[in-house]
């Protein structure tokens, strides 16, 4: 779509649970929503920890622990952050059909997805009410949009996986009258509309994803994600107080960092922005003067972060002369594939081949592995991730990585099919030494 002839050059910006986490926070973010030129849309997080909390809430709720305890605590924490912002608003009906689902669950005696993602997503629905109030009250025209009416999904639930068509259609509707009224929409983040009419969620740290359909549907001149850091550093800054915020970083790159463990952005945020090509801009809700990162299509030969995710484990497939019969490969890609289990890192050799996955996702398919070949499986450890376009042209890099971590015991050592990434394993309780290391040897 060509933005100019929309007349609406929109920018999304998405507010993570620390921007959304204190009455001070929530009256910073609407100082930043009201001075933004132009029409914009705001997409939030729930306050920071509730998500946690209703998911203790609904678990609690299933073994008939004592879950009203927790559901107190939750109206609690949202009553002191409403007076503390002076605004009215009663958030009683919310809460109401909170306690009505926790009481359906324990009548059940157990937590099926569904009803877990209907009570995790209580979180984004307050929040994206909380936010519009103090709006008007500074005021702005604002409303709050559920967006179990704009964003569709199948039904998968706690992962759903958006219908694109039927969203962008429905927030194309739903949002430009909105917008050209003058109107601030504050749009839910992390959930949606599974395809059977039920909530759903779109995975844990989804509003980031959430933002980015909603910029991608509008055509967004801009996708902001405001969170409590100055942008994406090149090592996560609460492991090392000489990260350094980056100017700029291209898609595929901030794509391979946020696939291994770069919190600062969710892996799918960057697929409806590459997309429509809308430049994302990660930005410090607590110091919103700083310029920010600025992740776009153009990339440049450096290398960037390091990075790391834990709790992954190696499935080691042994089955000696199979391994190159032709078949093998892809009878063992299925089994994971039929899991729905997402490989990170695959190594091969002459009779093995070595995969990782997250903990807990290989004990779903050792039955099925075992079968034809023999498993073997170490848990608890980490990939550790240096990232840069051209990373693999540079004919010192390996050297100096090797040299960095020479004391650990590190495997499965690859370069990444995109070119812009070398990864390897080591053990979870020495994957932040390690990072610190790799970060001391090529960025000090
Ligand atoms: P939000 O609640 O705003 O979505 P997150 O907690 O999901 O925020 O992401 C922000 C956090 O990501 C930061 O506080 C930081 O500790 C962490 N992080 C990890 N790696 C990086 C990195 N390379 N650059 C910036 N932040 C990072
Ligand atoms: N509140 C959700 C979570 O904690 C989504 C998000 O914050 O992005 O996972
Ligand atoms: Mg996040």
């Amino acid at each position: 779509m060509d933005k100019g002839k929309m007349g609406l050059r929109t920018i999304t910006a998405k507010f993570g649970g620390t921007s959304m986490g204190t009455a001070k926070a929530i009256a910073q973010v609407a100082e930043i929503v009201g001075g933004m030129k132009g029409p914009k849309v705001a997409v939030v997080s729930a306050t920071s920890g509730t998500t946690d909390k209703l998911i203790l809430l609904a678990e609690t709720a299933a073994v008939a622990g004592n879950w009203r305890e927790i559901l107190d605590g939750l109206i609690e924490k949202h009553a002191v952050i409403m007076q503390e912002l002076g605004v009215k608003l009663s958030l009683e009906n919310f809460w109401k059909e909170l306690g009505g689902l926790c009481e359906e669950v324990q009548k059940k005696g157990s937590l099926e997805l569904y009803m877990r993602d209907e009570i995790i997503g209580f979180g984004e629905r307050i929040s994206s009410n909380i936010l519009p109030a103090v709006l008007v009250k500074n005021g702005f025209k604002s409303v709050a949009v559920d967006a179990y009416e704009i964003i569709f999904t199948d039904n998968n639930f706690s992962e759903g996986n958006v219908d694109f068509e039927k969203t962008y259609k429905a927030v194309a509707e739903k949002l430009p009258p909105l917008l050209k009224d003058g109107v601030i929409p504050v749009v839910t983040g992390f959930i949606g509309q599974a395809e059977n009419g039920q909530y759903i969620t779109i995975g844990r740290g989804g509003s980031d994803y959430s933002g980015a359909i909603v910029a991608g549907a509008l055509d967004a001149s801009e996708l902001q994600i405001w969170t409590d850091v100055d942008g994406i550093f090149n090592i996560d800054p609460r492991l090392e107080p000489r990260a350094k915020a980056l100017e700029k970083l291209s898609f595929k790159e901030a794509a391979e960092l946020a696939f291994f463990g770069a919190k600062v952005l969710h892996p799918k945020t960057i697929k409806p922005a590459i997309a429509k090509n809308i430049p994302v801009k990660i930005l410090n809700t607590f110091n919103p003067s700083a310029p920010g990162t600025l992740v776009i299509n153009d990339e440049e030969e450096s290398i960037k972060s390091v990075t790391y995710k834990k709790g992954i484990s190696i499935v080691n497939i042994c089955s000696a002369g199979m391994l190159t019969a032709p078949g093998f490969m892809s009878k063992l890609f299925q089994v994971f594939a039929r899991a729905h289990i997402d490989v990170d890192v695959v190594a091969t050799s002459e009779v093995s081949v070595s995969v990782t996955v997250d903990n807990g996702e290989a004990d779903k398919i050792l039955d099925q592995l075992a079968k034809f070949a023999t498993v073997r499986t170490q848990k608890g450890m980490a990939i550790v991730c240096l990232v840069g376009a051209g990373i693999i042209h540079n004919k010192h890099v390996l050297k100096d990585l090797f040299a960095a971590v020479e004391e650990h015991d590190i495997s499965m050592v690859s370069q990444g099919s995109s070119k812009r990434n070398i990864t390897f394993l080591v053990k979870e309780s020495e994957a932040q030494e390690v990072v610190k290391k790799v970060f001391n040897k090529f960025f000090i």
